[in-house]
C-alpha cells in the first residue's frame, strides 16, 4: 500500500516507485521578492487572528526554492499569482511570464481582479499561450460574479484555459468567500474549466458536488488531509468514498513555499487516500501527473 515519502530525500524515489517520470503540481507559488515577504510577513502574524501559527518552512531565496523543486522530481508547475487589490494584476502577469521564460520547470499563467482593464490584459494573456489562471477571491475580496468579470470568466472558458480558483473561506472569510457564491459563476459559465483550491476547504462536501454537477471542474489537493489543516478542517469521513467517483477530477497543488510543513507531508496525505483499495496507484499517477499534466497541456 502506497504510504508516501518519508521525508522530502525520499520524494523521487517514491515517484519513480509509482512509474511516474516526475510531479506536476498545478498550484504553487512564486512572486517578486519584495511581494513574497509581504506574503510571509502574514503568515507569521496570522496567529493573531486564527489562533494557530503558520511558520513557512521554505522560507528560502528564490534559486534554492527552484532546486528544491528540482530535487523532488517536480518536472513542471504551474506558479501562481494574484493581486489583492486594482492596478496590480497586469504587472504581475508580466513578471510571472518573464519568470516562466527563464524556469523551464514553470509555466505561464496569470490573474485578474474586478477592473475594466481585466478583459483586454486576460485576452492578452491567452494569445501569449499562458496555461493556467488564477483567481484568488480571499485575498482580493471581490465579488467572482461581479460584471466586470463576466467577459473573462467567458473568455477563459471559450479558451478552456483552467483557472485554480481559491473561493473557499480558508484560511480566512473574505466578503465573497463560500463555495456558493462561486456556484454562481459556473452556472452562468459551465464549460469553465475550474480547479476549486484546496478541494473548496473548509466545505470539501460542496466542491465535491460542484465537481459531480460541473464536468470541469475539479479538485486540487493543496493542503487537504495534512495534519496542520485536519486540525482546523477535517476533511469528512466518508472523504476517499466520493474520491471514488471523481478520481480523474483531482490535481496535485501544494502552496509550496508558503506551507507550515514538509512537500512529502502533502503527498504523504494523498498516499494515505490512495490506500482505499478503489484508489490504489492508479489514482496517485493520476493525481501527480496524468491529470494537471492534461490540464496544463503538457
Ligand atoms: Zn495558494
Amino acid at each position: 500500500m502506497p504510504l508516501g515519502p518519508e521525508d522530502d530525500e525520499h520524494i523521487g524515489s517514491w515517484v519513480r516507485g509509482l512509474g511516474l517520470d516526475g510531479l506536476v503540481d498545478l498550484h504553487l507559488h512564486f512572486l517578486p521578492e519584495r511581494m513574497l515577504s509581504k506574503v510571509w510577513a502574514y503568515f507569521d502574524r496570522i496567529q493573531e487572528r486564527t489562533g494557530y501559527e503558520w511558520p513557512v518552512r521554505y522560507r528560502r531565496p528564490e534559486s534554492e526554492r527552484l532546486s528544491l523543486l528540482e530535487s523532488f522530481g517536480v518536472r513542471h508547475f504551474a506558479p501562481l499569482v494574484y493581486p489583492h487589490k486594482p492596478g496590480m494584476a497586469e504587472w504581475l502577469n508580466g513578471w510571472v511570464l518573464e519568470f516562466a521564460e527563464r524556469v523551464p520547470a514553470a509555466v505561464p499563467t496569470a490573474t485578474f481582479y474586478p477592473e475594466p482593464s481585466a478583459v483586454s490584459y486576460v485576452d492578452k494573456s491567452i494569445r501569449a499561450g499562458v496555461r493556467c489562471f488564477k483567481a484568488h477571491v480571499q485575498v482580493g475580496a471581490y465579488d467572482p460574479g461581479d460584471a466586470l468579470l463576466d467577459e473573462v470568466w467567458g473568455s477563459i472558458a471559450d479558451a478552456g484555459v483552467p483557472v485554480v480558483v481559491h473561493a473557499g473561506h480558508g484560511p480566512e472569510r473574505g466578503p465573497f468567500t463560500g463555495l456558493d457564491v462561486f456556484a454562481a459563476v459556473l452556472r452562468r459559465h459551465p464549460r469553465l474549466v475550474a480547479v476549486l483550491a484546496h478541494s473548496g476547504m473548509p466545505e470539501y462536501a460542496k466542491a465535491v458536488e460542484l465537481v459531480e454537477r460541473f464536468p470541469r471542474v475539479y479538485l486540487d489537493t493543496t493542503m487537504v488531509g495534512v495534519p496542520f489543516a485536519e486540525k482546523i478542517t477535517p476533511l469528512p469521513p466518508d472523504w476517499t468514498d466520493r474520491l471514488g467517483a471523481i478520481a480523474d477530477r483531482v490535481v496535485l497543488g501544494t502552496d509550496f513555499p508558503n506551507i507550515p510543513y514538509s512537500y512529502a507531508t502533502q503527498l504523504r496525505a494523498i498516499a494515505g487516500w490512495a490506500t482505499d483499495d478503489r484508489l490504489g496507484d492508479e489514482f496517485l499517477r493520476a493525481v501527480l501527473h496524468d491529470t494537471p499534466a492534461k490540464l496544463l497541456n503538457l
